[in-house]
This record gives C-alpha cells, sequence and structure tokens, in this order.
C-alpha cells in the first residue's frame, strides 16, 4: 500500500501488493501459453471461491457488477416470464428495473423499512403465487450495509423449481456463501470489491440448472453477455487451450489468478481457506462495530443479524453532513463514501472494510481514528482512544 490515502469506501478497494504487481506487467496476448495457464487457474480459483457444484462453470469476462447482473438477467428470463426480487436496496431496485427492460413480468419484495430484509413467507409467497422461473436476491446491498441470509431463499427457489440468482457484488470471498451447500444457481460479482482486483471484470458462477435455463431462451441475449459464446472460452483456458470470442481483459485476468492463490493459500483445503476468509471479514467487522458504538455511531441495518461484513452504513450524527465529514477523514488519510440509497442518502455514510485490509489492523485502525476525529471536528463529542481501544479489543479477539 502506498501512501496515498487509504481507500475505505466499498470498493474500489486497497488491493495487495502482489496483485498490484501483476496489474502492472505489459499486457499479454490472449493466447500466450503463461496467459493461458494463469486464466485457466484463476477460473479454477473461482470455482474453488465461490464453492462451485460439479458441473457448474465459472465466467470472467470483461465488464462491472452491472454487466453481471445483466448477463444473469438476459441469459434466464424471456418475454413475459415471471421473477421475484426480494430487494434490500439500491442494487435490488437496479435488478428489478433491468428485469423489467428484459421484459420479465416482476414481482418486488420489498423489506419492512430501509435497512431490513423482506419477509422469508412474503417471499415464498410471491414466488409460490406468480410461478417465478427465477429468485433474485442482493447477498449484500451496498446502499444499506444490509445482508440477507441466503439459505432459506435458495431453499424457497429450489422448493418452487426456480432458479436463484444472488448479487454477490458487495459479498463475494467476504461473506459465507457456499454455493454447492446452498444449492444456489448464479453467483455474480464484480472484480474491485472483495475479491480484491481493480475494477473492470465482471465475474459469476452458473449452475448447470441455470446453463440448461439460458439453452432452452427464446430470445437470446445480446451477443457480448451472452453465456453461449463465452462458456467454450472458459472451458478450453480450464483445459489448457486458448480460446477467443471477445478479448478478455487479460491483464485482469491474470491479476485474478494471483488474488484467488492469496485467497486459497489460507488453507491447503479450499472450503477451510473460505472459511478463514469470511472469519477474518467477521472479525473486522466486529471491531468496527465496537469502535462505532463507542462513537456513538449508529448502524442503518436494524439488527446485527442483517449487518453486512463487508461494510458498515452508518447514520450520520445530527447536524453533521457527509459534504463535511468526507473532507475531514479525508484530510486524515482515510477516503470513506456518502450514502447512496435515495431514502438515505442526506443522512448516511459508508466506510468499506474488505480484502486485504482485514488483515493489516494498522490501516484498520487509522481508519477507526480518522472518522473519530473527524467527527471531533465537525463538532460532535468523539472519544477517539476509546474507539480505537474498542476496535484493538474486539479485534484481538
Ligand atoms: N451490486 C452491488 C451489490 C454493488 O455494490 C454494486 C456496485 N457498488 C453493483 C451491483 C454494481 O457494480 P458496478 O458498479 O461494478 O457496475
Amino acid at each position: 500500500m502506498s501512501a496515498r490515502a487509504l481507500l475505505m469506501i466499498p470498493g474500489p478497494i486497497e488491493i495487495s501488493d502482489a496483485v498490484a504487481g501483476a496489474v502492472a506487467e505489459r499486457p499479454r496476448a490472449h493466447t500466450a501459453p503463461d496467459f493461458v495457464a494463469a486464466f485457466g487457474h484463476a477460473l479454477d480459483g473461482m470455482a474453488a471461491v465461490w464453492r462451485a457444484p460439479a458441473g457448474a462453470v465459472p465466467f470472467a469476462v470483461p465488464g462491472s457488477g452491472t454487466i453481471a447482473m445483466e448477463t444473469a438477467a438476459s441469459n434466464l428470463v424471456d418475454d413475459g416470464d415471471a421473477v421475484v426480487v426480494a430487494s434490500t436496496g439500491y442494487f435490488g431496485d437496479r435488478m428489478a428495473e433491468m428485469l423489467r427492460r428484459r421484459g420479465a413480468r416482476v414481482t418486488l419484495v420489498n423489506a419492512p423499512t430501509v435497512g431490513d430484509v423482506p419477509d422469508v413467507d412474503a417471499v415464498r409467497a410471491a414466488v409460490a403465487s406468480t410461478g417465478a422461473k427465477v429468485l433474485f436476491a442482493t447477498h449484500v446491498d451496498t446502499s444499506t450495509g444490509v445482508r440477507v441470509d441466503p439459505a432459506p431463499l435458495a431453499a424457497i427457489a429450489r422448493e418452487h423449481g426456480a432458479l436463484s440468482v444472488f448479487d454477490g457484488v458487495c459479498a463475494t470471498a467476504g461473506e459465507v456463501f457456499d454455493m454447492t451447500a446452498l444449492g444456489a444457481d448464479v453467483y455474480l460479482t464484480a472484480s474491485q470489491k472483495a475479491i480484491g482486483l481493480p475494477p473492470g471484470m465482471a465475474l459469476w458462477v452458473a449452475s448447470a440448472r441455470a446453463l440448461a435455463t439460458r439453452a432452452a431462451l427464446r430470445s437470446p441475449p445480446p451477443m457480448s453477455i451472452d453465456w453461449q459464446p463465452w462458456q467454450p472460452v472458459m472451458e478450453a483456458y480450464r483445459a489448457g487451450k486458448p480460446s477467443y470470442f471477445s478479448t478478455p481483459a487479460t491483464t485482469l485476468g491474470w491479476a485474478l489468478a494471483v488474488g484467488l492463490d492469496e485467497i486459497l493459500a489460507a488453507d491447503a483445503d479450499p472450503a477451510k481457506a473460505m472459511a478463514a476468509r469470511w472469519e477474518a471479514h467477521a472479525r473486522t467487522a466486529r471491531a468496527f462495530r465496537a469502535a462505532w458504538q463507542v462513537l456513538g455511531l449508529k448502524l442503518l441495518p436494524v439488527t446485527e443479524a442483517v449487518t453486512a461484513n463487508t461494510l458498515s452504513a452508518l447514520w450520520l450524527p445530527e447536524g453533521v453532513d457527509a459534504p463535511r465529514l468526507l473532507p475531514e477523514v479525508r484530510s486524515r488519510g482515510v477516503i470513506i463514501a456518502g450514502g447512496l440509497h435515495p431514502a438515505v442518502r442526506e443522512r448516511t455514510f459508508r466506510v468499506g472494510h474488505m480484502g486485504v485490509v482485514t488483515g493489516r489492523p494498522d490501516a484498520l485502525r487509522l481508519t477507526v481514528r480518522a472518522v473519530a476525529e473527524g467527527l471531533a471536528a465537525c463538532g460532535v463529542s468523539a472519544d477517539v482512544d476509546g474507539a480505537i481501544a474498542a476496535f484493538d479489543g474486539a479485534y484481538a479477539r
């Protein structure tokens, strides 16, 4: 990490030195033998990180999280299909709008209040009564800091013969998600969050059931986001052979192999490596929550059970606004984010805590200090040392 301000927004995030080194290399051809080997290895790494079931296919294509969402919407849904979106914020609402544009009949199931999750029985009833083909949910909605429990949602989909799709853009590799154990059909993300790369890649794993659904689609998706031409490319690289449909993001593909290797290096058993990865995020989140409590900051998520480990979405104290607080925090060496959800945008701010920083208590402590001192500079009484002590105590446990 360089001397520039620490990037603690909920994506893009700080990346490791090894990933930064990989990104800094000169571009490789998509056919270069070393790239072929690395990209195939990266796709294998995705299958391990996602805990993907047999028959599922990992995809890594140029793009963003929005493109990953779009590809799921347009490969699984035809004009007139019924779908259910369990929304926990801005990105769930975006998913619903995408599906409407695709011509789906969308039933949106909202949370009773911003900061909460939709009632599971209401989701079940919506899936059952509409005969939904697909159930969509956002694992962690970055606008609210709310995490859904994917298990009951994936189970509802299975019980009703529907597919389940989870937007993991602010969750994948930071929150517990075992695609095989859940029986989930698509788990999608982008490179710039807990995966630990710069922006630029859309990543997802699709189950055999999801791939069969694409094969049976009446109206094919736009070619650039169609799974069908991409699938043989991914399979070829995993078999050690170059292939072409559209130029892969070779630099990011090269770096993806490095980044996923770092995640999986925690243990020879990928399941244990992922458990360690998820726990590092849980521990970091607990420590931040301890500090926020000392500072009198309240989380937007209504209970701890629905609070994400990858970011903190916090109410601004009375009399403080983000345009004032953020520059104060920035002048202390840390970049945090303002609010995003339209209903609470002016009244909230967000601190991301995912990826490599979860193992860097110095960086995390600097963040607590910058927020605490920033609040004090805005006229809020803030126990800076108390917050850091609470952070340290919880992080050490
Ligand atoms: N879903 C979630 C949960 C996100 O946090 C984001 C990005 N903040 C997106 C989707 C969209 O990703 P992108 O900005 O890369 O298009």
